[in-house]
Formats: C-alpha cells, sequence, structure tokens
C-alpha cells in the first residue's frame, strides 16, 4: 500500500512546476526521481520527455496505463498553498495528478510484487500537440503483446469517490484548422480596385454553417466553431486578409473527412466567388477515446462496492488517449474529484483524496484483468 501522504506531497510538487507540451522537463525528473529505487523496472525514454516504464515478470500479454504530463499556459488563480511557481502556467487540466496517480500504481505494484506484465506510459503533450501518437509511431509498443489499455480523466462534474464511463465513443474527434483569405486593400472610396477578404471569409463560414446543417442527418453530432477571427486593418481600407482560427468536432472518422471536403469545396467556391485566394491549413487533430465494449462491461462489473458509478455521456472534448482506444480494447473513465470549476479554468483544484479513489479502481483492475 503506497504512503498516501507521500502521494500527495508529489502531486504538490508536480503541481508547482507545470510545463506545457514536449517541455516536460522538471515533471520527468520528478516522475524518474520518485521511482529510482524501483531497479526492477525497465525504463524506455522518448524524445524529449516521455517515460514508459515496464514491469514484466514472464511471459504472456500486458495491460498498459497511461498518464498525460503537461500543464497549460494558464495563470493560476486557485489560491492554494502549493500554487504554480511557473508565472503564466497552470496544472488546469488535471495531470498532475493523473501522473500521481500512476506514480502509486507503480509503487504498489513493484513493493507487492505483483505477477503481472504491465506498461506503464508518462505521456507528454496531451493538450493540442499529439504527444501519444508521437510515441505510438516510434513503434514501441510492437514489441508487447498488449491486452488491454486503461486511462482516467479527473473532473469536477462528479464528486470524489465517483466515477463515469461509457461503452462506446465517449470523447470525440476534434480538427483544428486555420483558414487564410487573401484579396487586395483599396481605400474604401475605390472599392473596385479592392478585393474584400473579410467579405469572402464571411461567405465562407457562413456556407460551411449552412453546409454542415445540411449535409449530415439532424442525429449526427457536429460541432463547427471559428474562435479567432481577424480582418483589415484600419476603418477605411478594405481588408486585404482574413484570418480564422477554428475547430471542428464530430464523432465518426467518414464524417470528419466529410466535413474537411466540404470546406475545402467551400474554400474553392468563394475563391471563385470573390477572386480571392483561400488557404486551409488542418492542424491537430485527435483519433475518438472509443471504450471497448467487453472490457468496459467487465470494468464496470468489477468497480468497488463504495465506489459511485455514473453512466457517462459522449463528449465533444478530444484526448489523444483516443489512438491507444484505436489500437487496444482500452477502457477511459472520468474521475469524480470535488471542484465546483471546469477543466482549463484558472481556478481549477482538483480533491487529492480522488488519488486514493483511483488507486482503489486501478488496483481493482489488476486483481481482475
Ligand atoms: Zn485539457
Ligand atoms: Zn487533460
Amino acid at each position: 500500500m503506497p504512503d498516501l501522504k507521500t502521494l500527495y506531497d508529489i502531486r504538490q510538487s508536480l503541481h508547482k512546476v507545470p510545463e506545457i507540451a514536449f517541455g516536460e522537463v522538471k515533471t520527468q525528473e520528478i516522475i524518474i526521481n520518485e521511482l529510482k529505487e524501483f531497479t526492477s523496472l525497465v525504463l524506455t525514454r522518448f524524445e524529449p520527455t516521455g517515460l514508459l516504464y515496464e514491469h514484466s515478470t514472464g511471459e504472456g500479454e500486458y495491460i498498459l496505463f497511461r498518464a498525460d504530463m503537461d500543464a497549460l499556459p494558464i495563470t493560476e488563480n486557485t489560491g492554494c498553498d502549493f500554487t504554480s511557481e511557473h508565472n503564466g502556467f497552470m496544472h488546469a487540466c488535471g495531470h498532475d495528478m493523473h501522473i500521481t496517480i500512476l506514480i502509486g500504481l507503480i509503487q504498489y505494484v513493484v513493493k507487492n510484487n505483483l505477477k503481472k506484465n504491465l506498461l506503464f506510459l508518462f505521456q507528454p503533450a496531451e493538450e493540442g500537440e499529439g504527444g501519444a501518437e508521437k510515441i505510438i509511431k516510434t513503434g514501441v509498443f510492437n514489441k508487447y503483446k498488449i491486452k488491454s489499455a486503461y486511462a482516467l480523466h479527473i473532473t469536477g462534474a462528479y464528486k470524489t469517490g465517483s466515477i463515469a464511463v461509457k461503452q462506446g465513443i465517449m470523447l470525440g474527434i476534434p480538427q483544428e484548422f486555420n483558414v487564410e483569405i487573401t484579396g487586395k486593400s483599396s481605400h474604401v472610396a475605390t472599392p473596385q480596385k479592392g478585393i474584400d477578404a473579410f467579405l469572402a471569409g464571411m461567405s465562407f463560414y457562413q456556407e460551411m454553417m449552412t453546409l454542415i446543417a445540411k449535409r449530415f442527418p439532424a442525429q449526427e453530432p457536429i460541432l463547427f466553431h471559428i474562435g479567432k477571427a481577424s480582418a483589415g486593418t484600419v476603418r477605411n481600407i478594405i481588408p486585404e486578409t482574413c484570418t480564422f482560427e477554428g475547430t471542428f468536432r464530430c464523432l465518426k472518422t467518414e464524417v470528419k473527412q466529410k466535413i474537411i471536403n466540404i470546406m475545402e469545396t467551400v474554400a474553392e467556391s468563394v475563391e471563385k466567388s470573390h477572386e480571392v485566394a483561400v488557404k486551409i491549413s488542418f492542424l491537430c487533430s485527435y483519433a475518438p477515446v472509443d471504450n471497448d465494449e467487453n472490457l468496459t462491461n467487465h470494468f464496470v462489473k468489477n468497480i468497488p462496492a463504495d465506489i459511485v458509478l455514473h453512466q457517462a455521456e459522449t463528449s465533444m472534448i478530444g484526448e489523444d488517449f483516443g489512438y491507444f482506444s484505436q489500437l487496444f480494447p482500452s477502457v477511459m473513465f472520468w474521475l469524480g474529484t470535488n471542484s465546483t470549476e471546469d477543466l482549463h479554468s484558472s481556478k481549477f483544484l482538483p480533491d487529492e483524496k480522488s488519488i486514493d479513489v483511483a488507486l482503489e479502481i486501478y488496483k481493482c483492475i489488476l486483481q481482475q484483468d
């Protein structure tokens, strides 16, 4: 049984040094330091900051547990006494908790010399930089036969002592994109000499919203969103450029491809009708988190009796554990933690007691699986 006070201390140390995608250097150091006494573990490192610990006790299949490591460029406003020492950065998505839970699990496994083949992945860059995909592409998992993979994400939506899970797609596909429209500037008094990129941008956005509404069944969940737009320079000049930063969300790969096709078709049409150039860049995207039916059933049946189980809703939040769920039978679940604030809020401060709850569940998986 790990010393939970120590785990709380580890969590506080991690919380103080939030680091963003692929910059998790101090975070990595803390993890390595906490686990260095466990010399039976085989460590594989991934550039720049990923860590995979292997606990093998003979031939056979492996179970993979994954925790993400990165923080966010948000200024902490929790007022807690272990607040971020990195100005402008914060563990606002609770990945400090995820790391701590995995460290606690490893301590338990090694100290009890558990006769199981297990992999523990500390994964960098979950927040929009695709850390999971990068590690999978190294081929590191090809040498293992992995029978199941598990991850959790803390949430303020449920109380400490409760979790939520669902079979099938629990978290959707996010696809980030930029749109750059180039026209020609001219004085407002001579509109015939210019090409208004802003006007073209409005057409693009309007046409996209119309087609998203018309090309899919009403029950197909899709979000198409532009969160940042900019155009023009001054009041009386026709804008030469218009740029959008946006994201769309859906649940199926084929729907994602269809939306991309529609965007490209609309871009061509706007180019012709407005005589502008439209460039679309498709940026980060994740696979959906698709919980395996049998594994989730098994997981749910074996939840310890003192833990409250909720049926999770399908959410349009993206999580790059999705890539693991495409490769191995997987379960990801929400871990309740008393917080009135949402994930990514500058006031998000999860209850450290949910570390104990997560460990109870993970240990139960190890006893059953
Ligand atoms: Zn997040
Ligand atoms: Zn997160």
